[in-house]
């Protein structure tokens, strides 16, 4: 393996034995028809199915040009990504899906655009092969990104993108704790560009995604990117306080002109319940910034490395 290849493909695995035989032998041609050298890198985020295995035999067929990032756990996909940008030695790094929904036969349209000069292609997925809560959930919450950060970008979900080399260097040296590659690499980037990419459905087995999971994902994309959830709450809650201080006002004028009135007290309840979940959410949004501080602060090691299976360079 020559020290620096030209290209990096970076893929996170996550229990995907189904789906990597075929991803091999439809990458690999695809790289080796490019007539630049590259390796790929593989994490394996804590598999509990034979991925490993797979990727063991596949390190050990083709030594020259893959490498194996084993983890101990599931530490997910983004610090999956991050832990092959820690030691990818590329120009160029390429970010893929092993489930086969980023097709390897599009890698060169993105390598077009780098070549064009751009320090950042992203790949936006033609037409979109995901159910279609999926779907419609990720153009609401592409709404809110635009309408809350500065980040421009048709499609935040395709993993299906091109960096160059300072890009994925600036990602590493942030540390950030916010691991939203695409988003923080928007940041870094001077020149970005965007592709159409096709997306196929997943080759086999279901996404690793719950809801749960999706949700937590997008509001540390939110709340990662700019404090104007906070902004805005407390633009919300100013306002509040204002109308429950008139309000308080009123009450009192009329319980000194017109005497005590009991039939009010429920309407107070009222007010005070909705003042009550208006605090809530504040705390919330406040605890999700100071869990962001205390997660930076206390900088504990995002993930833990097993085992890396490569050639000595
Ligand atoms: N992945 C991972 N760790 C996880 C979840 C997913 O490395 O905890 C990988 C997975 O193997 C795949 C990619 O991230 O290569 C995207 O995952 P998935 O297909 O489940 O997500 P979706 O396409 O539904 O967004
Ligand atoms: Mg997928």
């Amino acid at each position: 393996m020559s020290a620096a290849p030209q290209l990096s493909i970076v893929i996170p695995v996550y229990n995907e034995e189904l789906n990597l035989p075929v991803l091999f032998t439809r990458l690999y041609p695809v790289l080796d028809g490019l007539g630049r050298s590259y390796e790929i890198l593989f994490t394996n985020d804590g598999s509990a199915d034979r991925s490993i295995e797979l990727l063991r035999a596949r390190h050990a067929a083709r030594p020259d040009v893959t490498r194996v990032i084993d983890f101990n756990a599931n530490y997910g996909q983004h610090m999956a990504i991050m832990a092959a940008f820690e030691r990818v030695r590329g120009d160029v790094i390429v970010t893929l899906d092993a489930d086969l929904q980023n097709p390897p036969e599009e890698i060169p349209k993105l390598l077009a655009k780098i070549d064009a000069g751009h320090d950042y292609v992203g790949g936006f997925r033609l037409e979109r092969q995901d159910s279609f809560f999926r779907t419609y959930a990720s153009r609401l919450i592409n709404l809110v990104r635009e309408k809350t950060t500065s980040i421009e970008m048709t499609d935040q979900g395709c993993m299906l993108r091109a960096y160059r080399r300072p890009i994925i260097e600036a990602i590493v040296r942030s540390g950030a704790i916010n691991t939203f590659i695409p988003a923080l690499a928007y940041s870094f980037s001077g020149n970005p560009a965007e592709v159409g990419v096709k997306h196929e459905e997943r080759h086999a087995g279901v996404s690793n995604y719950s809801f749960a999971r999706l949700v937590r994902l997008n509001f540390d994309l939110i709340t990662g990117f700019s404090i104007a959830p906070l902004q805005i709450f407390t633009l919300f809650a100013l306002a509040c306080a204002a109308g429950s201080f008139v309000l308080v006002l009123i009450l009192a004028g009329r319980r000194i002109f017109i005497g005590p009135e009991e039939g009010g007290l429920f309407t107070l309840f009222g007010i005070l319940f909705f003042l009550i979940s208006v605090t809530m959410v504040g705390i919330g949004l406040i605890g999700e910034y100071v869990g962001r501080a205390y997660q930076v602060v206390r900088a504990r090691q995002r993930y833990h490395v097993r085992e890396i299976l490569e050639a000595k360079p």
